[in-house]
């Protein structure tokens, strides 16, 4: 992928580490609308997972069949995709391609595999681990509704922690305890990658030209 201004951000966590609130209020804090603005967009992926209550087609995801999934693997449509307990997710190449070329910063929410994919073939991409500030805290929030059996809650468990074994993976980690400051890190990260000397060549072109003029 050419060289583009906006940044590309991938952020990765188990459930239960607060992920999705930290977005959305990420995305609120800049005036985005809804999950975009003309500054940072969520991208939608694609899964095969059933809609859970509340969630939009099209806007959470974009929930498709394992047909419809499998034919779009083979037409290549995907930057990255990958099986995550059961239900295959993945994440749309053009989208991606187009929203950067505009100078618009991406944000994945995507799992570690995906993340190991992105990465691969742009490795400019500032990938970000959140995590929770302990295991009983991360308990506490997937027991949370109160209404799931020990096994369910185990499973859980489970896969949080299978998630969590990749932290290593990541250029940054961010630890979720108090949700403002988390989201005060976030947003730093966010800031330095924009001021970036790459980025800001691109983005204040004419005025080093103007700087730069003899008179
Ligand atoms: P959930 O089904 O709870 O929405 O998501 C389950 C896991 O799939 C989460 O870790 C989420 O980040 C990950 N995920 C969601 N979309 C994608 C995607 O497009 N690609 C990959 N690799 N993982 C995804």
């Amino acid at each position: 992928m050419p060289q583009s201004l906006g940044n590309l951000f991938i952020l990765a966590a188990p459930s239960g580490a607060g992920k999705s609130s930290l977005i959305k209020a990420l995305l609120q804090n800049h005036d985005a609308t809804e999950i975009h603005n003309n500054e940072m967009q969520v991208s939608v992926s694609h899964t095969t997972r059933a809609p859970r209550p509340g969630e939009i087609d099209g806007v959470h995801y974009h929930f498709v069949s394992r047909e419809v999934f499998q034919q779009l693997i083979t037409q290549d449509e995907f930057f990255e995709w990958a099986e995550v307990f059961g239900n295959y997710y993945g994440t749309s190449k053009v989208v991606i391609e187009q929203t950067l070329r505009k100078g618009i910063d991406v944000f994945l929410d995507i799992d570690w595999q995906g993340a190991r994919q992105v990465k691969a073939q742009i490795p400019d991409t500032a990938t970000i681990f959140v995590a929770p500030p302990s295991r009983e805290e991360l308990m506490r929030r997937l027991t949370e509704r109160g209404q799931d059996t020990p096994e369910v809650i185990q499973d859980r468990m489970n896969k949080a922690v299978s998630e969590i074994s990749h932290y290593h993976e990541f250029d940054y980690i961010v630890v979720n305890d108090d949700f403002d400051a988390a989201l005060a890190e976030l947003d730093a990260i966010v800031s330095s990658r924009r001021l970036r000397k790459e980025k800001q060549v691109m983005r204040h072109k004419s005025l080093f030209e103007n700087l730069l003029a003899s008179d």
